[in-house]
């Protein structure tokens, strides 16, 4: 930051002079917070959390906060005041592209349908001219309160990249499209007459092991005969799925087409007793320990293919989202982002992308999501911090995962007047990171006041 600021001035950069200047005052939002426009981003978004269905009660998605300060189609609020006259000044200088790069929003209290939210933004930073993978530009940082009342509900702090597209963009799309290739599958499992009924469970969502009808010893993985007296009478039995890491390695090196980094290949005792090798996802691999419980999470690899993987019985479960033009137009609209590199493809490729992409807003209500299916229906968000990496593109798919890495308590309650129970709130982090096919599209942290009793525990079968 500091070396950046020295730069600036060092190149006596035209455009510090917009830096700390006002770019709104008190600018209200063209509707007020409502019922229509949070379901219409709940279905975008394909967030079921309790609190923001219509009705006695009902709170706005924390992550919608920007969408209540956005233009409509035809006003074009965004240009007004310096902030404009900065954008205006950019693109007149031949950075007329614009992608957000980062997005933190930190929430201080709900927005309920019927508030009136009043903005005040200002222009918190212009970086001086960057050589990026898009092209040449300056990332210009804005600071927005949005306010109810007077009070302040939330805080958003925005970058964006405004850059110079590069030339040649079909060439380059090409290239894009080309390294868009799906990852490599997983390995097949070998499916014979002995385990096929094992094979048949997993495609159930349930998890076989045998037992020996004459030792009543159990057994996983199948085989024809007890390894104990040789029988061959068994019954299939269903594991709850729940167990320990007995033993795990993490394997760096070679990775298979099919494993974008290092992984973990853990033997899994299960609750029954029998143990079976399998994967444990959803945390770094470099955190999976001898003694770690764990549940199974049945994971969809490809059109054939669903495993048995376990993940850490407080981990997030993986998400996977298609990401089709329908997720990413309705994302844009619902977050009332008009910007036409998110509907319109043609747009998007005059403007250097190879085809639409998903805004920074959508992103930022996914990893909302996320977190609050994983922290279950009493769990209110408190930050989303995101920086966006390679853009989403239609026909990829979206993998989010996340781990806890801090939970603390917090405030309780003195006079006994706050929802928070006496021994005040449990709050955690979450480190959620986003992966499509052609590397990370999002990373980032959120925090979440938990419900009472904690949250992950139940596991909320988080699903598309
Ligand atoms: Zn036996």
């Amino acid at each position: 930051m500091q070396a950046e600021q020295q730069r600036s001035n060092d190149a006596g950069d035209e455009y510090s002079r917009y830096v700390g200047r006002t770019a709104s005052v008190a600018r209200p939002g063209l509707d007020p917070v409502n019922a229509p426009m949070i379901r219409h981003w709940c279905e975008a978004m394909g967030d079921r959390h309790p609190s923001y269905r219509e009705g006695p009660g009902q709170v706005a998605p924390p992550a919608m906060l920007q969408a209540w300060t956005m233009a409509g189609l035809s006003v074009d609020l965004q240009r007004a005041g310096a902030y404009g006259e900065l954008l205006t000044d950019l693109d007149a200088a031949g950075f007329t592209s614009v992608v957000a790069t980062d997005c933190e929003q930190e929430y201080l209290r709900p927005l309920r349908p019927g508030d009136r939210v009043v903005s005040d933004a200002v222009v918190e930073s212009v970086s001086p001219l960057k050589r990026t993978a898009l092209g040449e530009g300056h990332f210009v940082t804005t600071r927005t309160e949005i306010k109810v009342a007077g009070e302040v509900a939330g805080t958003h702090r925005f970058r964006i990249l405004k850059f110079r597209p590069r030339e040649g963009g079909s060439k380059k799309s090409g290239e894009d499209r080309a390294s868009r290739a799906p990852r490599g599958l997983r390995p097949r499992p070998v499916v014979n007459r002995d385990n096929a009924c094992f094979w048949d469970g997993i495609s159930e969502g349930r998890l076989l092991y045998q037992r020996c009808s004459d030792c009543r010893r159990a057994r996983l993985p199948w085989l024809p005969g007890c390894p104990g007296c040789g029988s061959d009478r068994w019954t299939a039995e269903e594991s709850s799925g729940r167990g320990t890491v007995y033993s795990r390695v993490v394997v760096h090196h070679p990775l298979p087409p099919a494993f974008p980094g290092p992984y973990s290949v853990a033997l899994v005792e299960l609750a029954e007793g029998v143990r079976l090798v399998s994967n444990v996802v959803g945390v770094p691999p470099e955190e999976v320990a001898i003694g770690t419980p764990v549940r199974v999470s049945y994971q969809r690899c490809d059109e054939e293919l669903t495993l048995p993987l376990f993940v850490p019985v407080d981990a997030p479960q993986p998400l996977r989202l298609p990401i089709t033009r329908t997720r990413i137009v309705a994302g844009a609209i619902a977050s009332r982002d008009y910007q036409d590199v998110h509907h319109d493809a043609e747009a998007a490729r005059a403007k250097g992308s190879p085809d639409i992409f998903m805004n920074i807003l959508t992103t930022n209500g996914l990893v909302g999501r996320y977190a609050t299916d994983w922290a279950g229906p009493g769990a209110e968000l408190r930050r989303i911090a995101i920086r966006l990496g390679v853009p989403a593109y239609p026909g990829d798919e979206l993998e989010l995962t996340g781990r806890v890495t801090a939970r603390h308590r917090e405030g309780g309650s003195a006079d006994g007047s706050a929802d928070d129970s006496a021994a005040g709130r449990e709050y955690a982090e979450l480190a959620v990171t986003g992966t499509v096919s052609i590397g990370t599209h999002v990373s980032g942290t959120v925090t979440l006041a938990l419900p009472e009793g904690g949250a992950g525990a139940e596991g909320t079968g988080v699903s598309a």
